[in-house]
């Protein structure tokens, strides 16, 4: 049982699929993930000029002392399998004759070389939707779409007196509008990142971190949630929330304005807007909180209107979509969440804590990304323990059955309203939004905290009365998340990578992973 369609979960269909029937479960369309919408590329170390400790050191180098180098290593040396194993898949990757398997090779900010494998600048759709098609034609695969997992099915459910395992999980069939128990010799979380946690995302709205939660609510560690990345420029509009502006727009010229049109980057690094991504988004965020604005600008009226439409016809015509023309107006933006680098702790074959569960890609945490993600690693790190985890449910003794209780609607009744849901939805994201965003203080996660307490009690209280909805559902993973991230933050006595506090200014001279533990003192 694989949960999510991503490029996690599907990597792990198609191989399991020739020796095993499989179920996919996918909360929305399946199209819907954030996979196809990665633009850059993946990571294969291919090159005449690349090696593997080349692109170690790179990975280590972004992830500020916290990339566990094994596992850095591991997922290096497979890379070109990785790249391989799309192409035959069927990957439209862009080609170069004289490119190492006839690709075309890109570099990106924080690589040494060009490694960056690509289909122009969509790569993420090519991928996507050629795994999909793949997994469509497969007599063992079961794609089921809008279906949704909840909870994971346990010892404790099954009432067996055995260390604890997974037996399955509970998923909302939301066409039926019912649960079902679905018993699986293996289950495995691909449900992506957490990136809706906050108000503004470059993510999907998939991205609820749901895995995250229920692996935690299982009893599963999760490290390093404090390390959430931020992308500096989102496009700031009600209706086009997740759009990424480009930062190629600030690297032709463009220049990031206050709303009186005076440019702020000087007063915060040499580089200016070419300052690195965090860097950047550090001193939008700095600016937004002293002038109390919602948003800063980003002005490329000066490179003219022949410039943009040729070189960025994308953001061009999608703005002017929405009555904004960069060539005669600053565009607004905002930071926004963009990747989540911690997540369920699972070994190199995507084992998690429970035996039976496993948990790949963005919903992991496998230590490759450390502190902060290199470019292009995660798309890779999908393919790559993918492959490895399916290799290892195939090498299991099938589990032994054990009769699933059905999910229990007799205490519970149709929710007589909305709004306690939309509003602590709205409420959840602006707080992580104001109190635990680029830059963090101790006062400030500790209000957030709180504030986290008293939704988890309506929350619950929600949960307990009425028939479960995906919107309930997503917004308990949310503050499950949004938990994690806060209690995270507050371990970490040291600002290093992605999280920055004002009272910890200082990087320690060594550090290891902040990794929770249900039921512990660090919770
Ligand atoms: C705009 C953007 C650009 C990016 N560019 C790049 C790039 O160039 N290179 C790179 O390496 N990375 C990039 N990334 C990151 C990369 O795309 C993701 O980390 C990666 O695709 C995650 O894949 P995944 O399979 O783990 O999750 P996803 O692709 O997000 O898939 C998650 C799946 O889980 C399903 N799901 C979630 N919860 C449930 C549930 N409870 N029940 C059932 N199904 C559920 C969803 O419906 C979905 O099918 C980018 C990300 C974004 C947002």
């Amino acid at each position: 049982m694989i949960v999510g369609a991503g490029l996690a979960g599907l990597t792990v269909a198609l191989h399991l699929a020739d020796t095993c029937p499989v179920i996919v479960l996918a909360k929305r369309e399946l199209t819907e993930a954030a996979t196809a919408w990665a633009q850059g590329g993946i990571v294969g170390v291919l090159g005449r000029d690349d090696s593997i400790d080349s692109h170690v050191r790179d990975t280590q180098e972004a992830g500020a002392g916290l990339v566990d180098e094994a596992t850095a290593r591991f997922i290096a040396e497979r890379s070109a399998d990785a790249v391989g194993w799309l192409v035959g898949q069927g990957v439209p990757f862009t080609a170069d004759e004289q490119g190492p398997l006839g690709l075309h090779l890109t570099r990106e900010g924080g690589h040494a070389v060009r490694r960056i494998a690509h289909a122009a600048d969509a790569t993420g759709k090519a991928i996507h939707d050629a795994l999909l098609d793949k997994a469509r034609a497969h007599p063992n695969i079961e794609l089921r779409q809008r279906w949704m997992a909840l909870d994971l099915i346990t010892s404790r459910h099954v009432q067996r007196d055995e260390p604890s395992r997974c037996y399955g999980l509970y998923a909302l069939d939301m066409d039926a509008q019912r649960v079902e128990a679905i018993a699986a010799r293996a289950v495995v979380m691909a449900t992506g990142g957490a990136g809706k946690v906050y108000r503004y995302t470059t993510n999907p709205d998939t991205s609820t971190g749901d895995g995250i939660a229920m692996a935690w609510r299982a009893g599963c560690r999760i490290a390093n949630m404090e390390f959430i990345q931020f992308h500096p420029t989102c496009l700031y509009h009600p209706q086009e929330r997740s759009f990424l502006i480009t930062e190629a727009l600030r690297g032709e010229g463009g220049h990031l304005k206050l709303p009186d049109g005076t440019r702020f980057m000087a007063s915060h690094d040499a580089r200016m807007e070419l300052a690195p991504r965090d860097v950047v988004a550090r001193a939008i965020d700095f600016e937004m909180k002293k002038h109390g604005l919602d948003h800063v600008w980003l002005d490329a009226t000066h490179l003219g209107e022949a410039f943009l439409k040729e070189h960025f016809p994308t953001v061009h015509a999608r703005c002017l979509a929405l009555g904004i023309d960069i060539a005669r107006q600053p565009i607004p933006v905002v930071p926004a969440v963009h990747f989540t680098c911690g997540g369920v702790v699972a070994d190199l074959r995507g084992r998690a804590d429970l035996p039976g569960l496993y948990a790949v890609g963005e919903t992991a945490y496998s230590g490759l990304h450390g502190a902060n993600r290199l470019a292009s690693n995660s798309l890779l790190e999908c393919v790559v323990l993918g492959r490895t985890c399916a290799d290892d449910i195939l090498g299991e003794a099938p589990l032994e059955p054990a009769p699933l209780p059905a999910w229990d609607e007799s205490q519970v009744e149709n929710a007589d309203e909305q709004v306690v849901i939309s509003h602590n939805w709205d409420e959840l994201r602006l707080l992580m939004w104001n109190y635990v965003g680029i830059v963090r203080t101790t006062k400030r996660l500790e209000r957030a905290l709180h504030r986290i307490d008293l939704l988890r009690g309506e929350i619950d209280d929600y949960y307990a009365n009425f028939r479960v909805s995906r919107d309930l559902l997503e917004l308990r993973n949310l503050v499950d998340c949004a938990e994690l991230i806060v209690r995270s933050a507050l371990l970490r006595h040291e600002s290093r990578g992605l999280h920055f506090s004002r009272d910890y200014p200082r990087t320690l001279p060594a550090s290891l992973p902040t990794v929770l533990v249900k039921g512990t003192g660090n919770r």
